[in-house]
């Protein structure tokens, strides 16, 4: 059976809810910390923006609140998307990458920084904000705090400088496996729970068994899809990008060629 489909992400959700799980936005966890089992849906839209779409109307129909960080690029920025997702109830934020953007320049990078962040209050009062993790570049979106605090900016939130995952379990969908880590350039979290799961199914048991931890935030990107034809074009597509991340670790030329139509493509 296919994994990574809506259908699955149903059964994800409806386990959480059989099991008593309440979910959150991230804005809401870190503003009132509520008892109880306690999961947080965090979608980083790096592309597919009209797959976002989708699922926060499935989870809209579930009765599930969840968090949308939306990046400046038009795969991700598309209005109508965002418009429909704040409609639906969801909680908006940004997902940064301007450090990068402006080329390791910090006083370009926090100009760009306020301007998208104001940009993306325009659709939601934006709180929260996630870093991007930028894996072919070699700026790193999270400095941008080293010398400012968040808070000067109105925010409240942010998953890897906010959260204590040695308290709050973090799972992510990296490569359409639970334990795809391996491939993920920044998203790492030193964790504080010792489970691995690869496929939805043995999530799903896991909570079933009543072994999943009380307290989660999961990241799951745009890539999960009911159509059969964008299903195995996404699966080749990410097989053969993570071959060629392995081979551009050891070869320069690869490593340069790589990054370069990476590029042209965010373009
Ligand atoms: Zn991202």
């Amino acid at each position: 059976m296919r994994d990574f489909t809506l259908k699955s992400y149903q059964s994800l959700i409806e386990a959480f809810q059989k099991a008593g799980y309440q979910f959150r936005s991230f804005e809401e966890m870190m503003t009132a910390p509520s008892e109880g089992k306690v999961v947080v849906m965090r979608h980083d839209v790096d592309e597919l923006a009209w797959n976002a779409l989708k699922m926060a109307q499935l989870e809209h129909e579930l009765g599930v609140k969840a968090t949308y960080y939306f990046r400046v690029v038009k795969q991700s920025n598309v209005p109508e998307v965002i418009e429909e997702i704040v409609r639906l109830g969801h909680e908006i934020g940004y997902h940064y990458e301007d450090l990068v953007l402006a080329e390791g320049n910090e006083q370009k990078a926090i100009e760009l920084f306020e301007e998208h962040l104001a940009y993306f209050r325009q659709y939601y009062p934006v709180r929260t904000i996630s870093m991007h993790g930028s894996s072919s570049s070699k700026f790193d979106n999270r400095l941008l705090w080293q010398n400012r605090q968040m808070a000067d900016y109105g925010l409240i939130g942010e998953p890897y400088l906010s959260l204590d995952f040695h308290k709050v379990f973090y799972m992510t969908d990296t490569g359409f496996a639970w334990d795809g880590g391996k491939y993920a350039a920044r998203d790492v979290v030193e964790s504080g729970f010792d489970l691995k799961f690869h496929t939805t199914q043995q999530v799903v048991a896991c909570i079933q068994q009543g072994n999943y931890p009380d307290r989660a935030m999961i990241l799951a990107h745009t890539l999960w899809t009911d159509s059969w034809f964008q299903w195995y074009w996404l699966h080749f597509r990410e097989f053969f990008r993570n071959n060629v991340k392995l081979i551009a670790k050891k070869n320069r030329f690869v490593g340069d060629l790589y990054g370069k139509l990476v590029k042209l493509y965010w373009k």
